[in-house]
């Protein structure tokens, strides 16, 4: 089993309860940990993915209420895209009519694109063959079509040279198709959030970060000695420092900003979610770091309500 590719991927919303409600019904996801922004614990950190929260299907929120609008443009994370059954299309396609799905083919495959309710661009990829994996419902979409983790992110650039040969070089990628301005890099073996587009856009606007705009892009390392090694590529290989080891409680994590300015993180795919609540009870319980914990009444006092 490969552990390289996607992580998560964390972006920014409005409000927390239309965030929630999104995201765990419309779209059927599973809330894997409902926690504080661990920099700005006024804010929830919402946490979106399989039964287990796995790497490569995570989908993250910093939900600030007052938030604005972010606007499209070069240096970040244009579209976030899922995997689907390919016989879910119809179902997924009718569902999604309120969010103005359309359909489309990219290399190939026919997806379906669409915005959440701030305007976070969204897709959905239908794959042959994949009925048969593993998946998670909660009831409001069956099982049967239910999101099956990431197929790709693509990542709006000035130019993509420089972010192709980190890829490449640090995160185990190749570059596998180009179709118009865009390079498809692929994370060999990994079915799930294994593929990065780089689109050239030369002359945009920079993208300004806000509402409906992805804050940040997370790759995978299996641990802290890979995590490390990943680091002194880099700074050897490309010249860039990352920040110290966070420790984000359920994955260890370093960040920098890549050539085409988009923000990256490495994060570990250890100890995962249920290091502080089973399995079977993930997101239900409000979680904070130990740092955090002696705070707590009055970090319950002010988030927003969710209900
Ligand atoms: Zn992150």
């Amino acid at each position: 089993m490969s552990r390289s590719g996607i992580h998560h991927v964390t972006a920014i919303a409005g409000n927390a309860r239309r965030n929630l409600d999104f995201y765990t019904r419309t779209l059927g996801l599973r809330l894997v940990k409902k926690t504080v922004n661990f920099d700005d614990p006024g804010a929830y950190h919402f946490y979106y993915g399989d039964e287990a929260g796995s790497p490569g299907t995570i989908l993250t929120f910093f939900p600030w209420e007052h938030a604005s609008p972010g606007r499209a443009g070069a240096g970040e994370l244009q579209e976030t895209v899922f995997r689907i059954p390919q016989s879910s299309l119809g179902y997924w396609a009718t569902r999604l009519m309120a969010q103005g799905a359309e359909r489309g083919t990219r290399f190939g495959e026919t997806l379906l694109t669409f915005r959440d309710p701030d305007g976070l661009r969204l897709a959905l990829v239908g794959l042959p063959g994949i009925e048969a994996e593993p998946a998670w419902s909660n009831g409001d979409v069956p099982v049967e079509h239910a999101i099956r983790g990431f197929h790709s992110v693509s990542l709006m650039l000035e130019k993509t040279e420089a972010t192709g040969a980190i890829l490449s070089d640090v995160f185990g990628f190749r570059e596998m198709a180009r179709e118009g301005d865009t390079i498809r890099y692929l994370a060999e073996g990994t079915a799930i959030g294994g593929i990065v587009d780089l689109r050239a856009v030369g002359g945009f606007l920079p993208a300004r970060l806000g509402r409906g705009s992805v804050h940040h892009l997370a790759f995978r390392a299996a641990d802290d000695a890979e995590e490390m090694e990943m680091a002194r590529k880099l700074a050897d290989h490309h010249g860039l420092r990352t920040t110290e080891q966070k420790n984000r409680d359920y994955f260890r994590s370093i960040y920098f900003r890549e050539p085409g300015h988009v923000l990256f993180e490495i994060a570990t795919d250890i100890p995962g979610f249920d290091v502080d609540e089973p399995a079977e009870a993930l997101g239900t319980a409000l979680k904070l770091p130990a740092f955090l914990e002696r705070h707590r009444a009055e970090i319950e006092a002010a988030l927003p309500a969710l209900a």
